[in-house]
């Protein structure tokens, strides 16, 4: 882990570390407008040739049905069913309460407006399965999508090397009441979503994190189809903010339990002494060694950083700065900070509150955006399954209060069929 100090940074060298790019993303992106192409002209054919291709098996079907999953669930453990029924029962109380009506605003006498919510009728959601598969992504996207009251919920996973899905996934569909999963994964997922195919249908917004190839192929298809997505979520990432109060074992912890997602994750350590920094690789090296992925979490761990900071002040520029999916304020003192942030995904505060508990079972939402993206975009809620519809009503003294506004406007800008869809209404007003 190489490690900067923050006072010698010029503003270009935090540009550099913030930067997320990798150096292979062109040819990513190469593969992924290919996959998209095939998949776009020869539909579920090339879904199957692609699981062949990428996950080695070979599917007469592409999908899973209710009696498929329910066989698949009953194989469960019970001790893991009582841990899905907690975790989906703290994601759906958190999200239910972001279900809110907005007010009716009489902007004038007479003249009133106010917004609806209406669920995104079709969506699409992509539960990684390539190095790991996380049910927990599945309880964390169904949960507000069924909430939301979307109709049609198109679920598409990698398939495993049985050709099937495991029985944590399959026990989340029946636990959510979702009757069909897809056993397709990576950009022809994203792909075969956004367009549609024989028998995958097409759907309105795509959610859900994934690899770069996953994240690639949301980003294209948003700008060429008319499917939106949720946010780009690619690679996890944690940033950990570390004073004197933080204990190194616990910080070590959080940073590898990014640090095991991919060899492409990020594990930033800003810390406010030398010290911390290296307590805190002494703990990585001791944890690292008993990890069954820890080739994976090593070379994750070495394309990270970490940071020694004066302050707690400058401590929260640098992550503003990087934008981090998670930050972790590994200090007693955290509650004085949480003023000072400005961009980051999800936030865990104080020593005892490791990010492992938002990625399984606190209740907020653990897909967040990445890269940066941070900066504009929140995690996924409630709000990402609905859009609001403005409605208004203009009553008969709203007309004539607000008319000669509109009229002057709209003559204003030369826009004279505008303004006779008031004059006329305000004259036969006044034959009334
Ligand atoms: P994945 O399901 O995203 O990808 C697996 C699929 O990638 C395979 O099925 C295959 O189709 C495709 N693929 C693999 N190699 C390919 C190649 N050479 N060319 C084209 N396609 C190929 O699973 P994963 O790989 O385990 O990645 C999961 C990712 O999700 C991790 O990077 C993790 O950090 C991230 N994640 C992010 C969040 C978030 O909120 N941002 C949450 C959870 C997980």
């Amino acid at each position: 882990m190489k490690i900067y100090s923050y006072k010698d940074l010029s503003k270009q060298n935090v540009d550099t570390l913030c930067l997320r790019q990798l150096a292979d993303d062109a040819s990513i992106r190469e593969s992924v407008i290919a996959i998209v192409e095939e998949v776009k002209v020869s539909g579920d054919t090339a879904l199957k040739q692609y699981a062949l291709d990428f996950d080695q098996v070979t599917l007469e079907q592409l999908y899973l049905d209710k009696a498929t999953l329910e066989a698949i669930a009953s194989t469960i453990p019970e001790a893991e069913k009582a841990a899905i029924n907690t975790a989906y029962s703290n994601i759906r109380t958190f999200h239910a309460a972001q279900i809110s009506t907005e007010a009716n605003i009489e902007t004038m006498p007479g003249v009133n407006c106010w917004r609806e919510a209406r669920a995104i009728e079709h969506v699409g959601l992509y539960i990684p399965g390539g190095t790991a598969v996380l049910p927990s992504t599945f309880l964390m996207l169904a949960t507000p999508a069924k909430l939301a009251g979307c109709k049609e919920i198109v679920v598409c996973s990698p398939p495993q090397k049985d050709g099937k899905t495991n029985c944590y996934l399959a026990y989340c569909a029946i636990l959510l009441g979702i009757d069909r999963i897809w056993m397709v994964g990576g950009a022809q997922a994203i792909a075969a979503m956004a367009y549609g195919t024989e028998s995958i249908p097409k759907v309105d917004k795509i959610f859900g994190p994934g690899n770069r190839y996953v994240t690639q192929a949301k980003q294209l298809i948003q700008g060429t189809t008319l499917t939106a997505i949720d946010m780009p979520a690619g690679p996890s990432e944690v940033l950990v903010y570390a004073d004197e109060t933080a204990i190194p074992s616990f910080v070590a912890s959080d940073l590898l339990a990014q640090a095991e997602h991919g060899v492409d994750s990020q594990a930033i350590l800003v810390a406010t002494s030398r010290q911390i920094i290296a307590n805190t690789i002494q703990e990585l090296d001791k944890q690292l060694e008993a990890l069954p992925r820890k080739d994976i979490a090593r070379a994750a761990i070495a394309n990270s950083y970490a940071v020694i900071v004066n302050s707690a002040a400058e401590g929260m520029h640098f992550s503003n700065a990087y934008a981090p999916e998670h930050l972790i304020l590994a200090t007693e003192t955290y509650a004085a900070l949480i003023p000072l942030i400005s961009n980051a995904g999800s936030v865990f505060l104080g020593n005892l509150t490791p990010e492992s508990a938002g990625d399984y079972a606190s209740g907020t939402n653990h897909t967040l955006p990445t890269s940066g993206f941070a900066k504009a975009y929140s995690g996924v809620s409630i709000d990402s399954f609905i859009k609001k519809i403005t409605f208004q009503h203009i009553s008969n003294s709203g007309l004539a209060e607000i008319g000669p506004t509109v009229e002057l406007l709209a003559n204003a800008e030369g826009l004279q069929a505008h303004k006779n869809a008031i004059t006329i209404r305000l004259q036969a007003q006044d034959g009334y």
